[in-house]
């Protein structure tokens, strides 16, 4: 069965501008970290300390933890509202949105020793949970593939191999990590034999973790992550051992949705600056904008966020009914990263020079928005989803 036939059942979608407080508030952080804090980082390779302190301290960070664990127990469409506006504002949300992705599996199959012990901790922004241990440099998108490996000893797991593009790992204090704990050979399914490990960063680094810092397009505080005999201990297994790909495919869709609001932030970002520059700027004595060959591009960049941000809507209405939402899910990341960037080339095109000087930040939002197609999962992955589990097409790996 496929997901289309599995959503008959009705589900509403809210239109216009939900969540109207959330969004005033996140902008109203926004405001207080201008193109000029963003720009000052990429010089000195800074992390958003004062901005990422400030959102946690909003509790906004927290609002998908439930209120019981001491969050505000806000549904998915809320965290994609909250990284819809802080993008949307110019800002980035790359200094800390995994925290909401992340959340989901601790949620569902940490113990509740574990959520008692890290969730209230983290929504009050004492603990910063923005460490995803995933891809591997021979790897990659293979995820089942990795070589990471975690040997039970006793009340510990030896962790041996490597990660890489693992974000914020420097500036983090818990790191989900994804191991291989079962060896490839030994497993019926590719997909057994994973596990998840939460991993206490300061007595990780310098006792089998070392941390190299990767330079990149983005300011996105990436890194080079090395184990060699990193023993954690063994309480911090999320749920079962072999179980570690299902949970972390479990939280997919919340990633996908989240993911989708960023880049329907940056979108917004980029078609309200171009419309706005191509009424003002007059060259041949009119408009620029007055010309369809610069008009078009700008709308039909509107056209597909509006399409985007109608399919996230849907995608989180799913989500929060518990009802499949896998189609839905993917094809919001799809579109909205690809609106992004079509917004993002309007956007440059329309400001013309001025595009590419650093003060307008219109280089360094367009910078951003394209690794939107690449991570957390890249583009053809999930045609690949919707070609195979959507349309039932054959698999091509
Ligand atoms: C800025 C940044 C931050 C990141 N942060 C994190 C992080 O915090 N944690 C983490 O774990 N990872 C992180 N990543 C990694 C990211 O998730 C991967 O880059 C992404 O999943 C793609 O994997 P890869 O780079 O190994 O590409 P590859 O898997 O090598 O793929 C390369 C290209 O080939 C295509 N391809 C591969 N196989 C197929 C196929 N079967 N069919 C069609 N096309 C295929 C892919 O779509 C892609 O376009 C980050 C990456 C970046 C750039």
């Amino acid at each position: 069965m496929t997901d289309r036939e599995k959503t008959d059942s009705p589900i509403s979608v809210v239109l216009g501008e939900d969540y109207p407080e959330i969004r005033a508030g996140v902008r109203a952080i926004c405001a207080k970290y201008p193109g000029k804090y963003w720009r000052d980082l990429e010089d000195e390779d800074g992390y958003a300390e004062d901005f990422v302190n400030e959102l946690s301290a909003s509790g906004y960070l927290g609002a998908l933890i439930p209120e019981e664990y001491g969050g505000s127990g806000l549904p998915i469409r809320a965290g994609g509202v909250i990284l819809e506006e802080i993008h949307a504002s110019g800002c980035s949300a790359g200094a800390c949105h995994a925290q909401m992705y992340m959340m989901g599996t601790l949620l569902r199959h940490g113990s509740e020793e574990q959520k008692r012990r890290y969730l209230p901790k983290i929504a009050t922004g004492d603990i910063r949970f923005q460490a995803f241990g995933v891809t591997e440099p021979t790897t990659g998108s293979d995820t089942t593939q990795l070589k990471t490996k975690a040997v039970r000893d006793g009340d510990y797991f030896i962790v041996n191999g490597q990660k890489l593009w693992t974000s914020r790992a420097h500036k983090s204090d818990l790191m989900m990590l994804l191991v291989r704990t079962t060896p490839i050979e030994d497993v019926k399914r590719r997909t057994d034999g994973l596990s998840v490990l939460l991993v206490d960063m300061k007595d990780a680094v310098g006792k089998g973790l070392t941390i190299r810092r990767l330079d990149t397009m983005i300011n996105h505080q990436t890194n080079e992550l090395f184990f060699d005999d990193l023993r954690v201990p063994a309480e911090n297994l999320i749920g079962e051992a072999g179980q570690g790909f299902r949970y972390i495919l479990d939280g997919m869709n919340a990633e996908r949705i989240l993911v989708a609001g960023e880049s329907l932030g940056d979108a917004r970002y980029f078609i309200e600056r171009a419309s706005k520059y191509a009424g003002e700027r007059i060259v041949f004595g009119r408009p620029i904008g007055q010309n369809q060959g610069v008009q078009f591009p700008i709308a039909r960049a509107y056209a597909e966020w509006k399409a985007a941000d109608m399919i996230t809507r849907a995608a989180a209405a799913l989500f929060e009914a518990g009802a499949p939402c896998g189609e839905e899910a993917n094809t919001a990341k799809l579109l909205a990263s690809e609106s992004a960037w079509h917004a993002g080339e309007a956007c440059m095109q329309t400001f013309g020079g001025f595009a590419a000087a650093r003060e307008y930040d219109i280089e360094r939002k367009w910078r951003e928005c394209r690794v939107a197609q690449i991570a957390p999962i890249s583009t053809n992955l999930i045609l690949a989803y919707i070609g195979q589990h959507v349309l039932g097409m054959p698999r091509s790996y």
